[in-house]
């Protein structure tokens, strides 16, 4: 079986839509789900590990993977931070026997969906509205202003791709989107419970 026959589960979201925590909630439920960990160029962030969030690498070092053909979808999500999904770790997460989520930006999220065709369940993670979203990110003490005026500029952005999704989940209550996002997942990979 090649990689591009092999189901796939792709989420996406505007930054600050609750999209990581979605993703988190379903690798918790289901072991048959591994979480494809992206390479990126952003720097470190407190409380974050080397290949757990992401392979934290130098600009330089993701280039040359851009070169050599090693990445199977790559984004330079904001100027300056490239993000990428590797081509082995897609291959590492199918030695496990396991279904990769990718969690990634809006753009690389429908690159993949175009590589993967039927076999790709693209969910599309959105707030209950713009203003909901912008006082979440302010809420997040991890930004600077300059910084949070980027993400709120790309997130306007962003959702105006939501149409390309196969399915929409919005955010209201998180319990509600965590079921709702569970049973998509039970009937995408025809899970018996
Ligand atoms: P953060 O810096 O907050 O962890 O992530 C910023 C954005 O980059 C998020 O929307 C995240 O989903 C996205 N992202 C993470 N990994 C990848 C990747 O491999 N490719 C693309 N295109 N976006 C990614």
């Amino acid at each position: 079986m090649t990689a591009a026959n092999r189901k796939i589960i792709i989420i996406s979201a505007p930054s600050g839509a609750g999209k990581t925590t979605i993703v988190k909630h379903l690798l918790y439920v289901f072991p048959q789900l591994g979480f494809s960990v992206s390479a990126t160029s952003r720097k470190i962030r407190q409380g974050e590990k080397n290949g757990r969030e992401y392979y934290f690498v130098q600009s330089a070092e993701f280039e040359q993977m851009i070169e050599d053909g090693k990445l199977l979808e790559w984004q330079e999500v904001y100027p300056g931070s490239y993000y990428g999904t590797q081509v082995s770790e897609v291959e590492r997460i199918a030695t496990n026997a396991q279904f990769p989520v990718f969690d990634v930006d809006v753009v690389g999220g429908l690159n993949i969906k175009k590589m993967y065709g039927a076999n790709a369940l693209a969910i599309f993670i959105k707030p209950p509205s713009y203003e909901i979203l912008e006082s979440r990110l302010r809420s997040r003490a991890t930004d600077s202003e300059e910084s949070l005026q980027k993400r709120l500029l790309k997130a306007k952005w962003e959702l105006s791709f939501e149409k390309d999704f196969d399915i929409i989940i919005v955010n209201n209550r998180l319990d509600d989107a965590f079921e709702q996002a569970e049973k998509l997942v039970i009937d995408f990979l025809g899970i018996k419970l």
